[in-house]
């Protein structure tokens, strides 16, 4: 079976040779764990962070050591009770064909419920981060204007239509390319969207929110969480989800307004997906309702095959994907 290591620490973005795609003998299981053949797993930002030495909330990835993340596999043998083979699991133990692994850390999912990828994309932990960044963490309330960035990928799709189901007076998002922001006022009803890339984030933002916005999920960073504070109405919120513009650079910027914050009052939270489980059955439950309604819609990019595994995280970093970035197996 093939797995991919880390080859070297990527420095700036990452390149092909950071990986190497090893073969490896198929696991032994040990009491307590399965043999997963994997369908699907997920290249995720936060890898970006564990492939560095860096500050960060996760341990680092070990160099000539498989990767991990997020994936969905069939069960073709159980050391477990409770699990049998032909069993469906979300597991930790992706960037690899087949995992041995431990039956704590496996959750069993229905492929006729979602499609598999769906568990780690819409219905998994990008789709729980954005409900729960932008109902606990940026307290967001009906009648308020939203701003979404990173909004045509995994979190930003869900945390954009969150908020117009939950009835925001008007929500704005932001992406890199023209393509996307079609797909962002379209296909999923942004009320205003905008390139980026076509000049002063502020600028833009301004323009499309010339009476400033009221809530900023913030997955960029940078120039954009600058902009956001710039465009903040007194007490505005701001939830903290991730700054994918400062990952593949020694250079990062960061908001040179603070100041501002202080005579708005604002709240700026960042926060973790994990600390907010209490919240899961309700997300799963609104948002898979508003999925099986045709209300909400979401897209993912499928890259196919392990040895492909590299250029689709790379390609996700650059912004190649729509919505969930995903590997098929
Ligand atoms: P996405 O599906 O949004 O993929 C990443 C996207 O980031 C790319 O498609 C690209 O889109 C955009 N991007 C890349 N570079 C830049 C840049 N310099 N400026 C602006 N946008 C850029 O990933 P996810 O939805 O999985 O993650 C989104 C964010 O949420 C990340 O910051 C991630 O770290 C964070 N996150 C945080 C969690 C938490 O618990 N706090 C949990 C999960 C994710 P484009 O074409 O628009 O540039």
């Amino acid at each position: 079976a093939r797995e991919v290591h880390l080859a070297s620490r990527p420095e700036g973005f990452p390149t092909p040779e950071n990986f190497d795609l090893v073969e490896v003998p198929l696991p032994e299981i040990a009491e307590g764990r399965l043999l997963v053949r994997n369908l699907v797993m997920s290249v995720d930002p936060y890898m970006r962070g564990r492939m560095g030495l860096g500050k960060s909330y996760v341990a680092p990835y070990g160099i000539g050591e498989a990767l991990t993340g997020g994936a969905v596999g069939e069960v073709v043998a159980s050391e477990a009770p409770g699990f049998e083979v032909g069993d469906t699991v979300l597991h930790g133990l992706g960037w690899r064909e087949y995992s041995a692994v431990d039956a704590a850390e496996a959750t069993k999912v229905d492929p006729r419920t979602a499609p598999v990828g769906a568990y780690l994309g819409v219905l998994g932990m990008p789709g729980m981060t954005a409900y729960a960044g932008l109902l606990d963490v940026a307290s967001f309330k009906e009648g308020d204007v939203v701003f979404v960035s990173g909004a045509a990928g995994a979190v930003g799709q869900v945390a954009g239509q969150v908020a117009r189901l939950r009835g925001a007076a008007r929500v704005i998002g932001s992406a890199g390319s023209d393509a996307k922001v079609k797909y962002l006022v379209d296909e999923l009803g942004f009320d205003a969207a905008f390139n980026y890339k076509d000049g002063p984030v502020g600028e833009l933002l301004h323009r499309a929110a010339p009476d400033g916005i009221d809530v900023y999920f913030d997955n960029v960073g940078g120039e954009h969480l600058e902009a956001a504070i710039d465009s903040a109405t007194t007490f505005g919120r701001i939830a903290l989800c991730g700054s994918i513009a400062n990952y593949n650079t020694s250079t990062p910027t960061g908001p040179r307004n603070l100041g501002l914050a202080v005579g708005k009052r604002l709240t700026l939270r960042g926060f973790l997906v994990k600390d907010h489980e209490h919240l899961r059955e309700q997300f799963v439950r609104e948002v898979g309702g508003w999925i099986a309604s045709d209300e909400l819609r979401y897209q993912e990019t499928v890259t196919e095959g392990i040895d492909r595994a590299p250029a689709a995280f790379i390609g996700m970093l650059r912004g190649e994907n729509v919505g969930k970035a995903l590997v098929t197996l």
